[in-house]
């Protein structure tokens, strides 16, 4: 049926690590209508710790939903356009909460927390082999601070009330996606206990073929089953929602933030990749069908699966703990800039860092080092070094590391990529988009709606069975307009960025 004038919209909940949205978008063309954003601050209460309040992750869903409605209101779009949403959520961050009361029983444990060090050793050294990656081979992923499971053993050995919650049967565990989705949907009133597998894989509790929760897993980490949420696909109606102004929608798709990313920037084909810039890094490579143990320090994780009959499709995946994080850090901590936006006038002030080199290595390093132990580092410093020089060896650090991932990539997967797609918040830098083209050597295309994120979650919601106004064979990146930064090459070889060499198309 045809629905008002943009036909049938799309909602996506995009709960991210530095800030909540809600985006609708129409689902014949893509295009985004409106969207409310709040931004919000992670609790650090000692070195190496990095909290949220649960509860104000979900304040901010709601408040962004109203807010988005009102916006269709001013637009004169009725809310009753919208046909389901989708929901897309930072990664690894842990929640457990009470399913009597509905209250948390403790902050978030965000991903880039490194509180688990301890924890991690434990683990390590009760390994055959002593190895980290003795569970890469059934969940792809290395024992680290990074993934849920380390973080939910630390909440079971440290907090009391989480204990106690567990063996008087209400605790509940989940991803950021679990614990948005089951208050959603009415919480303590029959609220849905679920994930989708993409959230699943990064717990490092799934096994990674089988698509389910990994009794032998579990029990090398002491995790009791009853608590984890039940897996589905990332595609399907799970429910509804139980109140507010969209009350009644559907909530019929819920990826990953990353893998979300790789659906908005429409990498379906085996061999595709992209790179988002935001509090962190990551590079997803898509392999198909095919589970890629990688050699050199990437994750296997899971792309998508569209639908409960479909197959998963997998990923390889480049994890940088630290990118638009320095620029927060230098703007918070150092009190050197006003915005994260100063750092490309001021960067571009100077033609070089004069030699000033910077490693975020806030809370260690991931992809491909994996070192726990790793702190930042500011080096090379002189009477001659400025702000500017700091802060553009911040941009250039980040651009370091994602060759670091790509050459790691292309080792793994034994053809070069030959174009970089890129999104995400820190992207409208256009001067560590160059950077990052003259450090990499290849072309670095950014769509021109940046927002891909959303966009993959609201295709996920738009593409179910059940729903079915979004196709996705319609998709087609040629046709999605995108600015375009080539390398620049000096006489003497080296790359320098004098200018952007940017084109649109
Ligand atoms: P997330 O999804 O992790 O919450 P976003 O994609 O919203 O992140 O990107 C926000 C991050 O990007 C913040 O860490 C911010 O510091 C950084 N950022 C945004 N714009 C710029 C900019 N113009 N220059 C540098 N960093 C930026």
């Amino acid at each position: 049926e045809v629905k008002g004038r943009f036909g049938p919209l799309v909602g996506a909940i995009d709960q991210g690590t530095s800030s909540t949205r809600f985006m609708v978008f129409a689902a014949r063309t893509s295009e985004l209508i409106t969207f409310h954003q709040i931004a919000f601050k992670s609790k650090l209460p000692r070195e190496g710790w990095v909290e949220q309040d649960p509860k104000e992750l979900l304040a901010t869903v709601n408040e962004c939903i109203a807010k988005t409605v009102e916006n269709l209101k001013g637009l004169d779009i009725s809310a009753a356009d919208i046909v389901a949403t989708g929901l897309t959520n930072q990664r690894e961050t842990t929640v457990v909460w009470d399913s009597k009361t509905g209250e948390p029983l403790y902050n978030t444990i965000v991903w880039n927390d490194a509180r688990t060090t301890v924890t991690v050793d434990q683990m390590i050294a009760k390994a055959p082999g002593h190895s980290a990656d003795y569970l890469k081979p059934l969940c792809g992923l290395p024992i680290s601070t990074y993934f849920s499971a380390l973080k939910l053993r630390w909440l079971l050995d440290n907090v009391a009330s989480v204990k106690k919650a567990v063996e008087e049967k209400r605790c509940l565990f989940g991803t950021v996606d679990s614990w948005l989705i089951w208050n959603l949907t009415g919480g303590t009133d029959g609220g849905l206990h679920i994930t989708d597998v993409t959230n699943a894989s990064r717990t490092m509790l799934m096994n990674i073929h089988t698509l389910q929760w990994d009794v032998s897993i579990c029990k090398f980490f002491n995790i009791p089953m009853e608590i984890l949420p039940e897996i589905r696909s990332s595609s399907e109606i799970y429910g509804y929602l139980r109140d507010g102004p969209l009350k009644g929608l559907p909530i019929s798709g819920c990826l990953g933030d990353q893998q979300a990313a790789l659906v908005g920037q429409l990498c379906f084909k085996q061999g595709q990749a992209k790179n988002t810039y935001g509090t962190g890094c990551f590079l997803l490579y898509n392999t198909g069908t095919n589970i890629v143990q990688s050699q050199h320090g990437l994750l296997t994780t899971v792309g998508y699966k569209f639908g409960p009959k479909s197959p998963a499709v997998y990923a390889l995946e480049g994890s940088v703990a630290v990118a638009g994080a320095s620029a927060t850090w230098l703007r918070d901590n150092m009190g050197i800039l006003q915005d994260v936006t100063d750092t490309e006038t001021l960067a571009s002030s100077v033609e070089d860092t004069a030699d000033v080199y910077f490693v975020p290595a806030f809370s260690g390093l991931f992809a491909p080092y994996w070192r726990k132990d790793a702190r930042g580092a500011l080096c090379g410093l002189t009477h001659y070094t400025r702000k500017a020089h700091i802060v553009r060896a911040a941009l250039e650090s980040i651009c370091y590391q994602t060759r670091d991932i790509l050459e790691a990539m292309n080792k793994d997967s034994g053809i070069p990529l030959s174009l970089l797609q890129v999104d995400g918040g820190m992207t409208s830098n256009n001067l560590m988009m160059q950077l990052q083209a003259d450090l990499v050597g290849i072309k670095v295309v950014r769509p021109s709606m940046a927002e891909t994120t959303a966009l993959g979650a609201a295709m996920a919601a738009g593409s179910a069975e059940g729903i079915g106004v979004w196709d996705l064979a319609r998709e087609n990146p040629e046709t999605v307009g995108s600015d375009h930064f080539h390398p620049s090459v000096s006489e003497d070889g080296k790359s320098h960025c004098f200018q952007y060499i940017c084109d649109h198309s």
